[in-house]
């Protein structure tokens, strides 16, 4: 071909990158990988091996190890003897590995982009220069966090060994995202790649010892999913880190149930992209291509629900059709492509099957006219989907393949509508012109991540992950580093010791006095008091056993009357945080003013010190009407013209179960942070002692708490907390008592991958103010919101 002809069809030839390297590593290990345990490649106990296959030929490119029970033990032993010494090394002696691996990422950089888009399909272009660049910049992010961490994190330490699992989109960045925080703050690592894409993860753990970093501090141990489930159920193991399919986060979920094992899971996505009719209409265009063709679509926060508005919906659709004509596909080390290969035959039939189903329910196929490669690789055209309706399987389901659905809207209400008419909450962005309505929109979407006039923009201080089904705990930023890390302050809890039953006082002349007025506390939801669905009622007996009272037995029918009354006060979240502190210290001088009395109550019912706990009760109102106005979020100035601001979002509606120590201060001392930032509470206080608390609705109604922000549900805590963690309604579950109800809160927490926070049955000194006051909780009562705002033209 000569220079004239290109010139005259304007055609690209084809632009090769060398693969020669990286095919000489594969040679130089004939091709064959062990585990990477302590420092040196191992092969699996009982020999089993499997093929791993290039995408875009269908070629066996290697053979690893199969990993087992036995392989798991074998690295979580080497994570367990390197962990005492790592986190001995210190912040800086840390940041000074995290230093080097970043710059042997630099170094290593084009074997690493090279041997990823081989291994996984996706272009050169990509992993060239994206995703290598991000890895390096998140360990010199880590770097700094483990330079920082004696100062930035004082009070806290590492959790452990840290088991990490993560899917084959972004194999290495993965990687990065997951064990830069996890070494950087002092845990050792065991870590499962997936099975399509194991080979860049084994290459860095090679060159990561190569620069120095001492055996056991990171082990790869490759295998089908039965190797994660290993690692999930591995008792030795701390923490698991997981990414992937909700489907296997949701096991996992109930796999680590009631372990103690901390818990982050970041999981699918179906994030909508929202034309506005007064946005850049060619650079939303351009956007699309990013958002869902970039990395074949298989992206957990690709912008897969194209919304846009109707009056432009005609001219926007044309002007995208027609920049689908010039998509290229091709292979994966062609510099000139926009897409490369599906990662296996199994998620191409997945991809087909899904569109297949789309277009029996009526959708339009519309596929960029592209000569896809032949062979047997796997490859799927750009698609976009028309005449999608909400409720079709490809509006619904996580296609992870090059294929957006389009619905239209008419006005904004109903773009957020469409928006959050989804179980996932990862991604979204939105495309307009007008900063006010751009702004407006961002904090009505459930979403982690908020992209304006932008897609698929992430950096290493900006925190990633999802809200509702999308997962929980974040990657990257201050708040990701937390994941890794536990309070100074609990490592000392003990096993809460069983309270022997409150035994009826001897009979004697009892019963013959003059006794009070009787009363039976009812239950406190939507702002009034209400009988118990069931009418029933539970004895409630002093420290000595003397009769003081009756509560109500609250089921599973009064929780659901609270949920809805705590929903219905949806607007304390956008109540200023000025209000919010008015009241909580508004709260404090009310429950202050009857000190005495709610003394003389806990002290009748614990035969403890009631005047020192309601002093420190009134305290802590204080200290969260004091955070209210405080607990900010951040402004990050990633590298492009703008800001990311991550917001702190409440949760939304949350259950806490109170045990039964400190009935009145442990009460608020859960509740309190809760309403500080938004969230509206349905609670159930101390089995045994909840009549100080079920006195409270007085104060609430004397100190203008709206209705419905907290409702009080009094009852047996092991039921209701089980009542509570299967209520899909319910965002999180906090659960303070019993080892049994704080797992089977985290079990059957599952269904909805509600947040819990549970105390395992270990007992907190509530009057502890380092242990039981502030960030520590605070933390945990919201999730982070980033919105990206680029500016500038
Ligand atoms: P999975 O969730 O199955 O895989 C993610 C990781 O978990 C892999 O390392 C996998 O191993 C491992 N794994 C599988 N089963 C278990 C288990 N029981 N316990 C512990 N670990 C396990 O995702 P798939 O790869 O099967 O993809 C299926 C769908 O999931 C995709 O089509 C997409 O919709 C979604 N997905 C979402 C991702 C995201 O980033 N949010 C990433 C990947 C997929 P192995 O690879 O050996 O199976």
């Amino acid at each position: 071909m000569s220079v004239a002809h290109y010139f005259d069809t304007m055609d690209y030839g084809p632009a090769p990158e060398a693969d020669g390297p990286a095919r000489d590593w594969l040679r130089r290990h004939e091709a064959r990988f062990g585990h990477f345990i302590g420092g040196a490649f191992r092969p699996s106990a009982e020999g089993g091996t499997f093929e791993t296959r290039e995408p875009a030929t269908g070629k066996p490119l290697a053979t690893l190890a199969s990993g087992t029970t036995a392989d798991v033990d074998a690295a979580v032993e080497a994570a367990r003897q390197a962990q005492a010494h790592w986190q001995k090394l210190g912040g800086h002696g840390r940041a000074r590995h995290l230093y080097a691996l970043a710059r042997m990422v630099q170094r290593h950089g084009r074997l690493l982009a090279v041997l990823e888009a081989i291994d996984n399909g996706k272009p050169i272009r990509e992993t060239r220069d994206l995703d290598v660049p991000l890895v390096a910049w998140h360990f010199l992010h880590h770097a700094g966090w483990a330079q920082l961490q004696e100062s930035e994190f004082a009070g806290y330490s590492p959790l452990g060994v840290v088991g990490q699992i993560i899917p084959w989109n972004f194999p290495l960045l993965m990687l990065a995202w997951k064990i830069a925080p996890a070494l950087a703050l002092g845990n050792t690592v065991v870590l499962k790649p997936a099975e399509y894409t194991s080979l860049t993860a084994l290459l860095f753990a090679e060159l990561a010892s190569e620069a120095g970093l001492p055996d056991g501090v990171l082990n790869v141990v490759t295998g089908p999913g039965e190797t994660g489930a290993a690692i999930v159920e591995h008792p030795g193991i701390d923490k698991i880190a997981f990414t992937g399919s909700t489907e296997i986060g949701r096991i996992i979920r109930e796999t680590t149930a009631g372990s103690g094992k901390k818990l982050t899971l970041e999981l699918g996505g179906k994030s909508p992209f929202i034309v506005f009719e007064d946005a850049d209409l060619d650079a939303a265009v351009e956007g699309v291509v990013d958002a869902i063709w970039f990395n074949q679509g298989q992206v957990c926060c690709a912008g897969s629900r194209l919304l846009v508005q109707e009056g432009i919906a005609p001219e926007f659709l044309m002007r995208l059709k027609r920049r689908m004509e010039t998509l290229r596909v091709g292979s994966p080390l062609d510099k000139a492509v926009d897409m490369g290969a599906i990662v296996d035959p199994v998620q191409l039939r997945r991809i087909e099957e899904l569109v297949a189903a789309g277009i029996k329910e009526g959708a339009v196929a519309h596929r960029a006219p592209v000569a896809l490669p032949e062979g047997d690789g796997s490859f799927y055209p750009p698609t976009l989907l028309t005449e999608v309706h909400p409720s079709s399987i490809v509006a619904r389901e996580e296609i992870f393949g090059p294929v957006a659905v389009a619905m239209t809207f008419r006005t904004p209400d109903e773009a957020v509508m469409l928006a959050n008419n989804s179980r996932y909450g990862l991604a979204a962005s939105i495309w307009s012109e007008t900063v006010g309505l751009a702004l407006d929109i961002a904090p009505k979407l459930q979403a982690g991540v908020v992209w304006i006039n932008a897609t698929n923009l992430f950096d290493a201080a900006v925190g990633f992950g999802g809200y509702r089904e999308s997962g929980f705990g974040r990657e990257g930023g201050r708040e990701g580093a937390l994941e890794y890390l536990k309070p100074d302050a609990w490592a000392n809890r003990r096993p809460r010791e069983a309270t022997p039953p409150a035994e009826p006082a001897d009979g004697g002349a009892q019963g013959f006095e003059l006794r009070a007025i009787d009363r039976t506390a009812k239950l406190f939801v939507g702002g009034k008091q209400a009988r118990p669905d069931g009418n029933g009622s539970r004895v409630i007996r002093s420290a000595t056993g003397a009769v003081i009272g009756e509560v109500g037995e609250g089921n599973r029918k009064d929780l659901r009357n609270a949920v809805a009354a705590a929903r219905a006060a949806e607007s304390w979240a956008r109540a200023s945080t000025h209000n919010r502190a008015q009241i909580l210290y508004y709260l404090a001088e009310n429950l202050s003013a009857r000190a005495a009395e709610f003394a003389a109550r806990i002290a009748s019912a614990t035969g403890t010190d009631g005047e020192q706990e309601v002093d420190v009760a009134v305290r802590r109102l204080f200290t969260y009407g004091a955070w209210a106005d405080k607990f900010d979020g951040a402004v990050h100035s990633p590298p492009l013209r703008g800001v990311a601001l991550a917001m702190h979002e409440p949760i939304g509606t949350v259950g806490v179960v109170c045990p039964d120590e400190a009935p009145l201060l442990a009460f608020v001392s859960l509740v309190a942070p809760l309403i500080a930032t938004g969230n509206r509470v349905v609670a159930v206080p101390s089995e045994r002692h909840p009549l100080s608390v079920t006195d409270l609705y007085q104060v609430f109604e004397t100190s203008d708490l709206p209705a419905g922000v907290v409702n009080i549900v009094t009852g047996g805590r092991e039921q209701l907390a089980k009542d509570l963690a299967s209520h899909d309604d319910l965002d999180a579950l906090w659960v303070f008592g019993s080892k049994e109800a704080a797992a089977a809160a985290e079990r059957l927490s599952a269904g909805n991958l509600k947040r819990t926070l549970v105390d395992d049955g270990l007992a907190l000194d509530w009057h502890d103010a380092k242990a039981a006051e502030g960030r520590i909780f605070l933390n945990h009562t919201v999730q982070v919101k980033n919105i990206w705002i680029p500016y500038g033209d």
